[in-house]
């Protein structure tokens, strides 16, 4: 039996060496007639029910496990997030050819870098574009209205990893492929770029008992990603990475408090926050009917956050 610090080491583990084995296993499978790519969906799918399975058998929190409604919802949002992520990247590829067709690359030195170091610049360049994107939507309101979909969920697991507005979705997209685009990844390269993301985004927001350690420092983990979810704004406006926690570090908003997470996740002082998923579409459009049906916590008077993000 594992321990919860064992476990996380495992997982992350596991993550790299779907990351690693990615190319390896798409000759495999394309040597018996599978398209190029193929060893995404299959290296997701298997990911996916181990940690299904394990949010089954070693909870963090029992209670976050979806019932019949929210997977339907969460569902959904897989859908949409995936459409609208994919086509922002390919539009932001398109884009920068476009308007600066001398600033792509294509091969070229960051190709010597090897599997490894092409996926270090790439994850390091995709959640820096991240990084900001999402502390912007923390702190202005037009974009925080339409972030605020994520954090909607009360309690975190895999399923609810893609709970993103389509909006949300497509213009980190967009900015990460004209950002990706600059370097010109190679094909090996960019898949196992985007094993890394797929895998490690689920793992971020699973619901499995982990104690990351010293990993804290380095990734952004499940632990650390928890304390984001959080509905105290003072606690949840940190930990802003995706995969790394490197940028955080470097900008001030690493939070790692001592204390287990006892703080309840969702909306802060928006208790009654729309929960399914043609709702949760229209939240940007419906804001002050949201805040009005808040009236009581949104505009109590000691409220720190309603400047910057009404
Ligand atoms: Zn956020």
């Amino acid at each position: 039996m594992l321990t919860p610090r064992q476990r996380s080491y495992a997982l992350h583990g596991v993550c790299a060496a779907l990351t690693l084995g990615s190319n390896p296993l798409d000759r495999h499978l394309q040597a018996r007639g599978a398209g190029p790519g193929s060893s995404l969906l299959v290296n997701t799918t298997g990911w996916y029910a181990l940690l299904f399975g394990l949010e089954r058998l070693k909870p963090a929190d029992a209670g976050w496990n979806p019932d019949g409604a929210e997977a339907r919802t969460d569902g959904a949002f897989f859908v949409t997030t995936a459409v609208a992520a994919l086509g922002g990247q390919a539009l932001g590829a398109k884009i920068l050819q476009w308007l600066r067709p001398d600033l792509v690359r294509h091969g070229g030195a960051i190709g010597r870098l090897g599997v490894v170091g092409g996926v270090v610049v790439s994850v390091l360049t995709s959640d820096f574009v991240h990084y900001s994107l999402h502390r912007l939507s923390h702190q202005w309101g037009p974009a925080w209205r339409v972030h605020s979909v994520h954090h909607s969920p009360e309690g975190l697991h895999i399923l609810n990893a893609s709970r993103f507005h389509p909006i949300d979705a497509a213009v980190e997209g967009v900015l990460e492929g004209i950002a990706l685009g600059l370097f010109g990844f190679s094909e090996r390269q960019h898949l196992a770029h985007l094993t890394m993301r797929s895998t490690y985004g689920q793992l971020q927001h699973c619901n499995i008992e982990l104690d990351s350690g010293p990993i804290d420092f380095v990734m952004a983990t499940p632990d650390l990603h928890r304390w984001h979810h959080s509905e105290v704004y003072a606690e949840g406006d940190n930990n802003y990475g995706a995969i790394v926690s490197v940028w955080d570090r470097l900008f001030g908003t690493f939070f790692r408090p001592e204390r287990p997470l006892d703080s309840p996740l969702g909306v802060g002082r928006m208790p009654s926050f729309p929960q399914r998923f043609k709702n949760l579409l229209a939240v940007p459009f419906r804001w002050g009917a949201i805040k009005e049906r808040n009236a009581e916590t949104w505009y109590a008077p000691d409220n720190p956050i309603l400047e910057s993000r009404s």
